[in-house]
């Protein structure tokens, strides 16, 4: 079981930064408005995200480091309405696989916190600790168990800048939450709860804010809200393109596509446009679990979507043209 845990890892924990997302996203499962994280030498030597969220009883704890142990489906239906981030229970197995992992937890209506350490995969009994209400995950060498793994991550520097992207996307899609990133014991992002507006000029840069168009449209069970840079924002770059699909930050050919054809439409220059959008749809009508990371998605009527966000961005850009 523990070679089946490491050969999962693999595909769900490609890096430090696949782990950070993993438990970022159960953070924001499990309904905190105040996460903080702390990382060391790019995550390899530590991660560690501390939330406000529901916690985890004590009983429960072995459970969460259990492979295929969700919380969060009932049913099989509930496979194809999912509406959690995090659904197939094998996010925190996987990480405890290859790590040292710490659980510490408290249950708001619980008196005290308990912990569990997970060394190599194995689980050590659960014991009182102290913690306020909510959650501490503490991820510490990363693969130190599986050094042809190790062999493969990149330099330090690296992986914390995929750390801080992973960290962006999530944050961005979350304003009402209160987000603090260090790194070395550094604070790089300290981000109160805000608007949607504030967080992506907090992210983004103000530049960007005041010269973007906001869209907030919708039609036949899809929406599309968030901003998309003007005509006269001149900075543009693949970096600043972040696509939500059900508040999952993905790359998708097609919204990639019907984007760059709205401003070629409209201004006629085929720069890389920078966007900030939310696009929601009913669940059943899209599959999230193309890739184990779920960066991609899968749409059941992409032509539909294509022509929507295609016509919902013309409709923006031309506007100032108009
Ligand atoms: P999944 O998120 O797919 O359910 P995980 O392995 O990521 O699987 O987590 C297993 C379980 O552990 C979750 O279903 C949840 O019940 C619990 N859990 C993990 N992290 C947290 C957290 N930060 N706060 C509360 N519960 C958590
Ligand atoms: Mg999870």
């Amino acid at each position: 079981d523990h070679l089946v845990n490491q050969i999962a890892a693999g595909e769900v924990v490609e890096r430090p930064a696949s782990a950070l997302k993993e438990i970022l996203e159960n953070s924001l499962d499990a309904g905190a408005d105040r996460i903080g994280v702390d990382l060391a030498q790019g995550g390899i030597k530590l991660i560690r995200v501390s939330d406000n969220g529901g916690g985890i009883a004590a009983d429960d704890l072995p459970l969460a480091l259990d492979r295929h142990a969700t919380s969060k489906i009932g049913s099989l239906d509930d496979l194809e309405n999912v509406a959690t981030l995090g659904f197939r229970g094998e996010g925190l197995a996987s990480v405890a696989s290859v790590s040292r992992l710490t659980l510490t937890s408290r249950p708001h209506d619980a008196e005290h916190a308990h912990q569990i350490v997970a060394i190599d995969g194995t689980l050590h009994p659960v014991e009182p600790a102290a913690h306020a209400p909510g959650t501490s995950v503490e991820i510490v060498d990363l693969y130190f168990n599986t050094p042809a793994r190790r062999k493969f991550l990149k330099s330090e520097n690296t992986e914390y800048a995929h750390c801080e992207a992973t960290f962006e996307r999530i944050a961005l899609a979350h304003p009402q939450v209160e987000f603090i990133l260090r790194h070395n014991g550094k604070v790089v992002w300290r981000l109160p709860q805000q608007s949607l507006a504030e967080r992506v000029g907090a992210l983004l840069g103000k530049d960007f804010v005041e010269a973007s168009l906001p869209i907030d449209t919708g039609a036949a069970g899809l929406t599309l809200t968030g901003f998309v840079a003007s005509p006269t924002y001149s900075k543009a770059s693949r970096d600043a393109q972040y696509f939500y699909v059900n508040g999952r930050f993905v790359r998708d050919k097609i919204a990639q596509h019907a984007l760059r054809q709205a401003y070629r439409d409209v201004l006629h220059h085929d720069r890389h446009p920078a966007y900030a959008l939310f696009f929601t749809l009913d669940p059943a009508n899209v599959d999230v679990n193309v890739h184990p990371t779920k960066i991609e998605v899968r749409f059941r009527e992409s032509q539909g979507i294509h022509q929507f966000l295609f016509h919902s961005v013309h409709k923006a850009l031309a506007s100032t043209t108009a």
